[in-house]
């Protein structure tokens, strides 16, 4: 693993919808198309090209961002919530994501049902780290070695269970990781982007600059405050009402 610092920034996008964005990340394809613009613009202007990611499986992904993401020559990394595969509206089929795959982008886990993993016994552990990654493998015909966390949650056995299912990388939903905090596993910070994200906040995560740590870092100090005093199942549904967003926690398994 290089733990030289500082890496380059991974974004992590949800739904790519045109018009007016009706949830907190979901982004726009105008807003969508300014940001690949801006992060091809990166290398010639001496920042890190940040790496692009997207969380879920949206068919929008397919319908709307794929175009963008080629006219740009950029590739991206798309995790998917396996259980939700041609399984739910507004989801890929899996035709689209080999469709992804035929374009050089990359496929990782995002878990079975979108639950949150600190939330799981052992055995819901493993199917939603061991059987997905098993099932991507299966249908996609290739291995499968990176995994976010749905929620961005994590703890240390979550950590070691996806060590022990042979992930080597595990994607989070804080921009930075500055510890290791597992010995075999790449734990990668990414930052999550939201439909009020401009050029100028999008400029701060890319570069780095000490604002933009010191903000997200005050949200995070808010963030695991509000947890620590509601908990985070009560934490989780007031935040899907603020962002306006399904809630992919509540369903399929
Ligand atoms: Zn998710």
């Amino acid at each position: 693993m290089n733990n030289s610092w500082p890496k380059p920034t991974v974004l992590a996008y949800h739904e790519v919808l045109p018009g007016r964005p009706k949830s907190r990340y979901t982004v726009g394809c105008d807003q969508f198309d300014a940001h690949l613009r801006f992060i091809l613009g990166c290398t010639a202007d001496g920042a890190m090209r940040p790496q692009i990611t997207f969380d879920d499986g949206h068919q929008s992904n397919v319908d709307h961002a794929l175009s963008l993401l080629e006219r740009y020559g950029i590739k991206a990394t798309f995790f998917l919530t396996a259980g939700l595969i041609e399984n739910r509206n507004n989801f890929m089929r899996w035709s689209q994501v080999r469709e992804l795959i035929q374009c050089g982008h990359s496929i990782g886990a995002h878990g079975w049902s979108h639950r949150f993993l600190p939330q799981c016994d052992n055995n819901d552990l493993r199917h939603e780290l061991d059987f997905t990654k098993a099932h991507l493998e299966d249908k996609l015909g290739q291995p499968i070695t990176d995994v976010s966390m749905p929620g961005g949650r994590v703890d240390s056995r979550v950590l070691r269970f996806a060590s022990e299912a042979q992930y080597r990388s595990v994607y989070l939903s804080n921009p930075w990781v500055y510890e290791k905090p597992h010995p075999h596993l790449q734990v990668i910070g990414r930052a999550m982007i939201r439909s009020s994200i401009g050029l100028g906040r999008l400029g701060g995560l890319v570069r780095q600059t000490p604002c933009t740590r010191g903000i997200i870092r005050m949200e995070q100090v808010i963030r695991a405050s509000a947890q620590f005093i509601f908990g985070d199942s009560q934490y989780h549904r007031v935040w899907t009402a603020l962002a306006n967003r399904n809630n992919l926690h509540s369903s399929l398994k």
